[in-house]
């Protein structure tokens, strides 16, 4: 019992960490493709949390929970059970965190829980829909730190590696 709960919590902790750092903010820098999908404005609950048919939408689904497929993998051994679980729970909150576009509102005692638990409330992740530097961290609050860290150094170096390039245009093109 106690290696499903620890399989489970590892699952959606490394999960949330590496689609966070390697794909979420790498992807909100240097890409397009989940700003033109997940933050489009005007779409409904089933385009932002149960994916729809088109394959751009499809795509970024499958690369944020990529990272949460193989955590599953190596973990399989240790406890199936546990990582159904966590794979389960990691679903749901994906439904969960999108339904501020059907009004729902967190209740006080579930917010007070969440804050407890470092758990990501709807509300905080439409915060992220809307502002998008802030609320990283799909499912866990703790990652919003360095993920700001993290956000504000791959902008820079967005911004070195396109100085750098108008440098070399500047040398070969002069
Ligand atoms: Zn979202
Ligand atoms: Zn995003």
């Amino acid at each position: 019992m106690l290696t499903a709960i620890a399989c489970a919590w590892i699952l959606l902790v490394i999960g949330d960490f590496l689609s966070t750092f390697v794909y979420h903010i790498p992807e909100h820098v240097f890409g397009s493709l989940h700003l033109r999908t997940h933050h489009s404005y005007k779409k409904n609950f089933r385009h932002y949390a149960i994916l729809t048919l088109h394959s751009q939408v499809l795509l970024d689904g499958i690369l944020g929970a990529l990272p949460y497929g193989i955590v599953a993998f190596f973990l399989w051994s240790y406890s199936p059970v546990g990582v159904i679980s966590g794979l389960i729970f990691g679903q749901f909150h994906v439904w969960w965190r999108h339904t501020s576009i059907l009004g729902w509102q967190t209740p006080p005692i579930v917010n007070l829980a969440c804050q407890v638990l470092f758990i990501t409330t709807p509300e905080r992740h439409w915060l992220h829909h809307h502002k998008t530097s802030q609320g990283f961290g799909d499912i866990f609050t703790f990652f919003e730190l360095p993920a700001s860290a993290w956000l504000r150094f791959l902008r820079l170096l967005k911004v070195q590696r396109r100085w750098e390039g108008e440098k070399v245009k500047g040398v070969f093109f002069r």
